[in-house]
């Protein structure tokens, strides 16, 4: 594994950052840093997509959009060290990449594997350009790390596929043009075995998207509900009944997305730690908060050398390790820690929430995303048994579902 750019690398990175220094929209974004904290620069949501779109397109007329993809799909088709540099190099804008993550970073590699060359064509240089935005429709009330559980029904009908069913925390319904579903179209067989997946544009009839408040009273992700929507045979990926396989390379993609990202907050708590109180005392002298920040600092290392030792795998061809699953794992629940020992450390500050108090503001919003990243992508649960079985080799747990799907009981036995 090399930790250090080679000078191909280094002036690759020279390059990133001179286009940054010129096109970034450092102008609306006054202070790069708060970007992070997205709420009060963007407290409109059509801004912020607005902004997003804006730079997704300067990035993609300059040459700097998609990196990893193919040319003729819209990237630029370069390695994925190449991508990990412009990513470090884009740190102050990533919240601009929000809107994007799903179409670009699980969708189109799903797309990429599994829909005609016509569709891809079709497809995916509008989602590089950002010009359309996609959404995964996976997770459903009864279905979410037990996955492989959907209940949305797809039923036979002339030409294609008629969809009743309801899918819930689908992240971005809301503003995206298309989503791509995974439903049932065999309860005959093994669950695994009778998952179709199908793609539809989010104005179809019969969908109705309803947002879901957070805590934080934004309202990123929706409801969904599909009554008789009609679906195209054109628009089944990968194969009837095959839709399993098709779900993992998206599963696949969105765990090596999100498992990239390392702890949140590790600058900001510094800086809080350094901060004098009226006395003069700085939390940072105490040797107890010293040895939680050099914790959290050592986490942070561990999981970026994960990424980059994943990386340098794929780069020479390997499929990736377990690290995303750590990485996830570590970095969210320290993010999550992180966020709770600045609110500590603020105090009356973080209970009073002024207008303006930048660090009460991020370490609360922190808080809540800390929460958020544990469940999305996996749980730590999920992410603990994917490590228990693949990595240590344990007994995988017992199973009550290995029969057809229609026979998989749906509540405890009434006693
Ligand atoms: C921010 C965010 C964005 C999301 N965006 C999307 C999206 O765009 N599209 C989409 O389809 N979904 C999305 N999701 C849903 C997400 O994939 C699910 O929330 C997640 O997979 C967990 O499923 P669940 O919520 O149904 O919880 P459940 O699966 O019901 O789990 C409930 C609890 O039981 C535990 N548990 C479950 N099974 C086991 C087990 N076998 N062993 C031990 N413990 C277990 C879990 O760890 C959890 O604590 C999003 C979620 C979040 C938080």
């Amino acid at each position: 594994m090399n930790l250090h750019d080679t000078p191909e690398q280094a002036a690759f990175r020279e390059r990133a950052r001179d286009f940054i220094r010129e096109h970034a929209p450092w102008d609306q974004v006054q202070q790069a840093r708060r970007l992070r904290f997205a709420g009060k620069p963007f407290a409109d949501e059509a801004d912020w997509i607005a902004l997003s779109r804006r730079w997704q397109q300067i990035k993609h007329a300059h040459g700097w959009a998609c990196l990893v993809w193919p040319r003729e799909c819209g990237g630029q088709g370069l390695s994925p060290i190449e991508n990990v540099i412009f990513q470090q190099e884009e740190q102050d804008f990533v919240e601009l990449n929000g809107p994007f993550m799903i179409s670009q970073g699980f969708i189109a590699p799903t797309l990429m594997s599994f829909a005609s060359e016509a569709q891809q064509r079709e497809f995916l240089p509008a989602i590089a350009r950002g010009d359309t935005v996609w959404c995964q429709m996976f997770s459903e009330p009864g279905a979410g790390s037990d996955l492989a559980g959907v209940r949305t029904r797809a039923e036979r009908v002339a030409g294609g596929w008629t969809l009743k069913g309801q899918k819930v925390w689908t992240s971005g319904a809301h503003y995206a043009a298309w989503g791509m579903a995974l439903v049932r179209t065999d309860a005959d067989v093994v669950k695994h075995k009778g998952l179709t997946m199908v793609f539809m544009k989010m104005d179809s009839p019969g969908i109705t998207v309803r947002p879901i408040e957070e805590l934080s009273g934004h309202a990123h992700f929706n409801e969904v509900f599909l009554d008789e929507v009609f679906v195209p045979d054109a628009q089944v990926l990968g194969g009837v009944n095959q839709g399993w396989s098709v779900a993992l390379t998206t599963l696949m993609n969105e765990r090596m997305t999100i498992g990239a990202s390392t702890p949140m907050g590790i600058e900001e708590i510094f800086e809080l730690a350094m901060q004098p109180d009226a006395d003069g005392r700085r939390p940072i002298d105490s040797e107890s908060v010293r040895m939680k920040l050099a914790e959290w600092h050592t986490k942070d290392c561990g999981i970026r050398y994960g990424v980059q030792r994943m990386l340098t795998a794929i780069a020479a061809g390997a499929s990736p390790g377990p690290e995303a699953s750590v990485g996830k794992l570590v970095g969210a629940n320290a993010t999550q820690e992180i966020a709770a020992f600045g609110l500590d450390l603020l105090g009356n500050r973080a209970l009073a929430q002024a207008d303006g108090d930048d660090a009460a503001y991020c370490f609360h919003w922190m808080f809540h995303f800390g929460a958020l990243h544990r469940v999305e992508g996996g749980t730590d649960e999920i992410m603990r048994n994917v490590l228990a079985e693949r990595v240590l080799g344990l007994p995988a747990e017992h199973r009550a579902d290995k029969g057809p799907f229609r026979d998989v009981p749906t509540a405890p036995p009434a006693a």
